[in-house]
């Protein structure tokens, strides 16, 4: 059986490719000696895969900065802003691609999430008059790869991004049917496919486009072009990987591909293991993705024998391969590296390199040539099913008793609206923010000390109140109406609820690429989830004692902070965010017991967790919003609970975000010019919102004109009295200077609306 993993993780065990990076963005480091980092780690990954036992070695899965950006650049798909760079080498035009030109103000491309992970890909635009070739350079780069991994005597497969996928993946701009530029993608295509067959054993085409749904056209166009391809590559096997979900309806058309083999992401798409195997032509071969590219954790191997074992007796074992569910690009690298984490959580988890030693280990108990090392394996996951760590009879019982009646407010939303609005005396088009201020340099020196134990608790606590006085002071001298604290004691927003949450644990290593030079390290859900004690309370209430405005209590939603975490995957996702939610509430009531009487609980990555296939998306969507409902739902009518969210796709799930039952929500609306209100046109929805005037992303400080112009926009389809005047999202990336000249800016369009209203009202 052969056995190989989809990708490799890029950014090193030590993270350098991202120190590389930066040092030769800074001017730090030629381009040769970042060259030479990078075939470091491209042989060193090969290497894990070999020493694993792997039977393929994956190549190509390399880039500097992002896979499709590398596919845009070697098919020549050059916009034509970047025209003038186009005869530099391909390494810094694909970093003026992705990271702009600040000397000619020349943008970047977009970059958007990879699917539905957290890594971000860079978007290519395909613009009339394009036509793809390929560019020698990128291509010599690739071949080379296959030549050194081939040299080092590895059997390799190479892995190129399909020509469906990545048609999909770019924006078409100026009306441009992307499909038209196909028949020349494809023709550059077949030739790179055609000298990567030579170097290699294997040729491997990922295509996830086909766990999501496809227009008739693309389904057309993948036959048409696995078949091109097919031919291309001759004798040489190409393997289709899907992965991310089901096939569905789509399984047929991966059936009729021709491919030697096909992959299935045996973790997503496990109930169509068997309807995969029963149709399955003769020719091909199926290549099992049953050690999950998406977490940390140890695969229980008995389990995945058995899902294998279906397969291996029907098809036999030649027909079998066996694989990571998608790239390990999503998980960190080497979990021996992590010296923090108790020892018995440590024995639970597998990163890239272990993930790639379970391959073996997979094969070797099907092949029943395992011997003790199974046992082993095992026994670490029985130690982990058993541990205190993990269990916590308590919260289960918790969450099997939530009732409906915790899911309800108590009265409906306009005569809450009514409570509040006289608990609360707010004039027309409230100011607010969402929730952070600066993050200066002396709040981030202060937590590092206090972290390295050179600051004292006490002092650092009457740091972090100084800076709440300052936010405070600032906040009044603006004349916003609802106030913050501003978040000065939070380093990120789901890491510092996690650091207080029961159930929780920290990695030391365990950096995931987000895009380009930047990594995140999310936190681990192992366990239980629940709330030992207050976790924001004092910080309100101090800030709350320095004002007569009210203060904002500011929390992260249980949707967000699950979708941002590794979670166990021993209990469904939604029974985690359950316990989440359950912990959430406590602090929500709490707060409310407090006497403070907003309450913020974000969920700016509620949309993240969603399924990329349509039938899948309602399941999630119910229980994300009776998760949300469960944190809020438990305080009196006159209290008020605001949510932000700060992104704007909201058309198709517009019903979802009402029912999430919130008073007020805010969300980024400046960059697309409050164009997103217009689903409000045709869907009544009740609630007050705060579509953000200005975008926080830059320091550019946007005229009072400019933003009074916006909120016009904006109460020509929505009644003034819901409407809420703030920025798009949190300031903790902004220096102060532009933060105090853009909120006065802002506050100062609200009072002209204010009074354009009443004009107009009188
Ligand atoms: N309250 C958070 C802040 O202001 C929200 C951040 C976010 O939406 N990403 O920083
Ligand atoms: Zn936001």
């Amino acid at each position: 059986m052969e056995t190989h993993v989809l990708g490799f993780p890029r950014i090193g065990a030590a993270r350098e490719l991202k120190f590389a990076l930066e040092r030769y963005w800074r001017g730090d480091l030629t381009a040769t000696a970042l060259k030479a980092i990078g075939r470091e780690l491209k042989l060193r990954h090969w290497a894990h895969q070999r020493d694993a036992g792997l039977s393929l070695v994956t190549v190509g899965d390399f880039s500097f900065y992002d896979q499709v950006l590398d596919m845009a650049l070697m098919l020549s798909l050059v916009p034509p802003r970047f025209a003038s760079w186009q005869e530099d080498n391909a390494l810094d035009l694909a970093f003026r691609m992705a990271r702009g030109d600040a000397a000619s103000n020349t943008p970047a491309l977009d970059m958007t999430k990879w699917f539905d992970t957290n890594y971000h890909y860079i978007v290519p635009e395909l613009s009339p008059g394009m036509a793809a070739q390929l560019r020698e350079d990128v291509v010599l780069e690739l071949l080379e790869d296959a030549d050194l991994a081939r040299a080092h005597g590895l059997h390799t497969k190479a892995v190129l991004l399909g020509p469906i996928t990545f048609m999909t993946l770019c924006r078409p701009i100026a009306g441009l049917d992307r499909w038209t530029l196909l028949p020349g993608v494809l023709s550059a295509y077949a030739d790179l496919v055609r000298r990567l067959a030579v170097r290699c054993k294997w040729i491997q085409l990922d295509e996830p486009v086909l766990c999501m749904d496809m227009t008739p056209d693309a389904q057309a166009f993948f036959l048409t072009s696995c078949k091109e391809l097919r031919r291309a590559a001759g004798d040489c096997p190409v393997l289709l990987t899907t992965y991310f979900g089901e096939l569905g309806e789509n399984l047929t058309l991966a059936l009729g591909s021709g491919c030697a083999a096909l992959h299935l992401d045996g973790v997503r798409a496990r109930q169509e293991i068997d309807a995969v195997v029963d149709r399955l032509p003769q020719g091909m071969r199926l290549s099992l993705g049953l050690v999950d590219g998406r977490n940390i954790w140890k695969t229980d191997l008995v389990q995945a024998r058995t899902l294998a074992a279906r397969a291996v007796h029907k098809l036999g074992q030649d027909r079998v391969m066996l694989g990571s569910s998608c790239s390990l690009l999503h998980c960190p690298v080497d979990v021996t590296l992590e010296t923090t984490l108790p020892p018995e959580i440590t024995r639970w988890m597998a990163f890239a390199v272990q993930k790639c030693q379970e391959l073996t280990l997979l094969r070797q108990a099907i092949e029943g040539t395992a011997g003790a090392a199974l046992a082993e394996h095992s026994a670490c996951l029985a130690e982990r099913r058993a541990s205190p760590l993990v269990q916590d009879p308590a919260v289960r019982q918790r969450v099997a008793a939530v009732e409906p009646a915790m899911l309800q407010r108590t009265s409906p939303v306009q005569l809450r609206k009514a409570r509040q609005r006289e608990v609360l005396g707010l004039p027309l088009l409230p100011t607010t923010t969402i929730g952070s201020f600066p993050q200066t340099a002396e709040i981030r020196k202060a937590r590092l000390a206090h972290r390295r134990g050179e600051m004292s608790s006490e002092a650092y606590e009457s740091f972090l109140k100084e800076t709440i006085a300052q936010v405070i002071a600032q906040q009044e001298a603006l004349g916003l109406d609802v106030l913050v604290h501003g978040e000065s004691e939070r380093n990120d927003m789901v890491e510092y609820f996690g650091q207080m949450l029961k159930g929780f644990c920290f990695t030391a290593n365990g950096w995931v690429q987000s895009y380009g030079s930047r990594c995140v390290k999310p936190p681990v859900i192992v366990g239980d989830v629940s709330r030992p004690g207050p976790m924001t309370v004092p910080w309100i209430v101090y800030a709350q004692s320095l004002t007569q405005k009210p203060v904002k209590g500011m929390l992260t939603g249980p949707v967000t902070i699950l979708n941002w975490s590794f979670v166990r995957d021993d209990v469904p996702r939604e029974d985690v965010c359950r316990q989440l939610a359950l912990a959430v509430r406590d602090e929500v009531q709490d707060l409310e017991r407090a006497g403070v009487s907003i309450i913020q609980i974000d969920e700016a990555a509620f949309r993240e967790g969603m399924p990329l296939a349509r039938a899948a998306q309602e399941a999630y969507l119910s229980w994300a919003v009776e998760c949300f409902r469960l944190a809020s739902a438990g305080v009196r009518d006159e209290t008020q609970i605001h949510t932000h969210m700060c992104y704007s796709e909201f058309d198709t799930i517009i019903p979802w975000i009402a029912a999430m039952d919130a008073d007020v929500i805010s969300i980024e609306s400046s960059r697309s010019s409050m164009t997103l209100l217009d689903v409000f046109t045709e869907f009544e929805f009740p609630y007050d919102i705060g579509p953000g005037v200005y975008d926080i992303h830059s320091p550019r400080v946007p005229a009072v004109e400019e933003m009074a112009a916006l909120l016009r926009k904006a109460l020509a389809v929505l009644p003034a009295d819901r409407v809420w005047v703030n920025p798009d999202c949190g300031l903790k990336t902004r220096a102060w200077p532009e933060t105090m000249a853009a909120l006065a800016n802002m506050v100062a369009a609200a009072h002209r609306l204010r009074d354009e209203v009443r004009a107009q009202a009188s």
